[in-house]
């Protein structure tokens, strides 16, 4: 095996509901743990795949180029399709680029707390990583000491935006000044899975900036707010040239066709986007009332999610367990990532948080 397999351990999935609550003696788990979307998915992805399985055998192979979803990207992005890169969730998109773009000994710029894959992905290419710590107050990016970290050693710079696990959201002027400063042969990776919940502002997205820079590459996902996670689609749009790297290393059928018929109705279905965000954002605005009120402290969250620190945050999490309601430890000490509840569950969720407060 390779030197560097022997140092990294196994992703640890989340445990299946079944027997956590098998665990816990509890009836009903509400999984907040993943940032999947508590709202479900959209009714027309259900349709559009039973009717797929209803009319067809699967002898065949999937479309391999995943054109029809391919031409409503593109189209809908306004970009070619050969800037597409799609995979089997993102999670295989970042590591198809690590694989093309990492030699052994590069380096690779991220801020922490970060998603895991960008690191773990790029060890496994033999990559170096500096980790860049975002500011402690904001849980912001620090992107002047992002910049110092940059040489000429750096491959790629991750950008997570809205980032995991801080939920904080960079503005696209912020992006841009930084990516002006850097030199064109750093793979700048904007990570937009959580952007659809951003409604701070009128246009979230970095999108503008793959015209402006050919260094820029934009991923985004179908597993968060559009409520599949489980059917496993994500993608990324560059540059043709960078895209046609990519796919070099491609598996030729990555995603099956119920995959891509899923993401197809779900993509066109946006007026449950819009739901989700809609309702995520009210829930967002009750989460930060309560947790100024008890004087918990938290990262604005521009996400489906918080992050959150209170005295000894593992006996909260218990407590929220043992009511049914999981969510994410271990990124920091005494911070919790809570994926936001519908609001039935944020009521009681809240009263266990200000219950525990005013124990403290
Ligand atoms: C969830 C997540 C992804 C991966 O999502 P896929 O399900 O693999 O598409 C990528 N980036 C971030 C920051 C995430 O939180």
């Amino acid at each position: 095996m390779k030197k560097i397999i022997g140092q990294l351990k196994p992703y640890v999935p989340e445990e299946p509901a079944e027997s956590v609550k098998a665990r816990l003696g509890v009836d009903r788990l509400v999984r907040l743990s993943a940032n999947e979307n508590p709202y479900g998915t959209s009714p027309k992805v259900r349709e559009a795949v039973l009717d797929y399985v209803v009319n067809n055998d699967a002898n065949l192979y999937p479309d391999g180029n995943a054109s029809a979803l391919r031409a409503k990207l593109a189209n809908y992005w306004n970009v070619e399709e050969n800037q597409l890169v799609i995979g089997v969730g993102l999670d295989e998109v970042i590591s198809m680029v690590n694989k093309t773009f990492i030699n052994t000994g590069d380096s690779i710029v991220i801020s922490v707390p970060a998603f895991s894959e960008y690191g773990l992905n790029g060890l496994v290419e033999g990559a170096v990583i500096r980790e860049v710590p975002c500011i402690e107050a904001t849980g912001q990016y620090d992107f002047g000491a992002m910049r110092k970290a940059v040489d000429d050693t750096t491959r790629l710079v991750w950008i997570c935006n809205p980032n995991n696990p801080t939920g904080t959201y960079e503005s696209v002027e912020d992006i841009r000044k930084f990516i002006g400063t850097l030199p064109d042969n750093v793979l700048v990776i904007i990570d937009e899975a959580y952007i659809d919940f951003v409604t701070s502002v009128e246009v979230p997205t970095a999108r503008a900036l793959l015209d402006e820079f050919p260094n820029v590459c934009i991923m985004r996902t179908f597993s968060k707010a559009y409520g599949l996670a489980n059917y496993r689609v994500g993608y990324m749009m560059s540059s043709a040239e960078l895209a046609n790297y990519i796919q070099t290393i491609r598996l030729p059928y990555n995603l099956n066709t119920l995959s891509q018929v899923a993401a197809e109705a779900a993509f066109e279905d946006q007026e449950f986007l819009r739901a989700t965000v809609r309702k995520n954002a009210v829930e967002r605005d009750l989460w930060e009332q309560t947790l100024d009120e008890v004087k918990a402290t938290y990262y604005k969250s521009g996400a489906n999610f918080i992050f959150m620190s209170v005295p000894n945050a593992e006996a909260l999490a218990d407590e929220w367990l043992a009511k049914g309601y999981q969510v994410r430890r271990g990124q920091r000490e005494n911070w919790l990532r809570v994926t936001l509840p519908p609001a039935d569950d944020g009521v009681i969720m809240r009263s266990v948080l200000k219950d525990y407060m005013a124990r403290q």
